[in-house]
């Protein structure tokens, strides 16, 4: 039985087969724009105590830089109601049960060299989220689905294969946030007031804030 390889339309429906709330299938390369932003944002030094953005920078801004050979990303949402307590081991998880049906009919995948992530790699997930049509950052900084608003978590499988482009449906056009303050009013440490500073974000120092998504109306639709 000749067994033929899987096109990226297959891969978005095996993604959803196996949980994933929302896939898309993007090629690396270096987001020049946002390396510009970062290191001038760190040189200022609106980072705060994520020392951590301040080493591997070439393997932040370019997914090729930190997997060698990757030529493909396919880029999972999961819902924060899917993703259980463990969101880390839920979404690699599903990435991992997808990777293992990519391998069955591409069996060069089996050499070991795609690598998974989720929150876990210097990789600029929520700019790739964005870039692959999974969502639009808004102005509390969080990646808003159309449909699953800003309640999910994002994770990665880089591959060693070129495959086609599938961009996602889920951004939005047209964000309120030009005329919306909620946000910002609401953020205990005032971080969204003016330019991004870190430094005020509770959450990046405690991870248990979520008030800027709490107040946001674009989830009221999904709460
Ligand atoms: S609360 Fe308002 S300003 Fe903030 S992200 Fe949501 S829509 Fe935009
Ligand atoms: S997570 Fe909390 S502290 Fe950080 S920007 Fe949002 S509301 Fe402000």
């Amino acid at each position: 039985m000749v067994i033929l390889p899987l096109s990226s339309d297959d891969i978005i429906v095996i993604a959803k087969q196996v949980g994933l709330d929302d896939v898309a299938i993007v090629a690396p390369c270096r987001l020049n724009e946002d390396a510009r932003f970062m290191d001038d944002w760190v040189s200022r030094g609106l980072h705060g105590q994520m020392t951590y953005l301040e080493r591997n920078r070439e393997k932040r801004y370019d997914p090729r830089e930190l997997v060698d050979d990757c030529r493909t990303m396919v880029i999972g949402l999961l819902t924060y109601e899917h993703s259980g307590h463990d969101y880390h081991r839920a979404v690699k998880s599903k990435l991992y049960d997808l990777y293992g049906k990519l391998a069955e009919y591409h069996p060069e995948l089996l050499d070991g060299k795609q690598r998974i992530f989720c929150d876990s790699a210097p990789v600029l997930e929520r700019r790739w989220a964005e870039i692959a049509g999974l969502g639009t950052i808004a102005k509390n900084h969080q990646l808003v689905h159309r449909t699953l608003g800003s309640w999910v978590h994002i994770g990665e499988l880089m591959l060693p294969l070129a495959l086609a482009e599938r961009k996602a449906d889920g951004a939005i056009h047209q964000l309120p946030c030009s005329s919306c303050s909620l946000c910002e009013d609401a953020c205990p440490g005032k971080a969204l007031s003016g330019e991004w500073n870190a430094t005020r974000c509770v959450a990046y120092v405690t991870h248990k804030c979520i008030v800027c998504q709490q107040v946001c109306p674009l989830n009221n639709h999904v709460i």
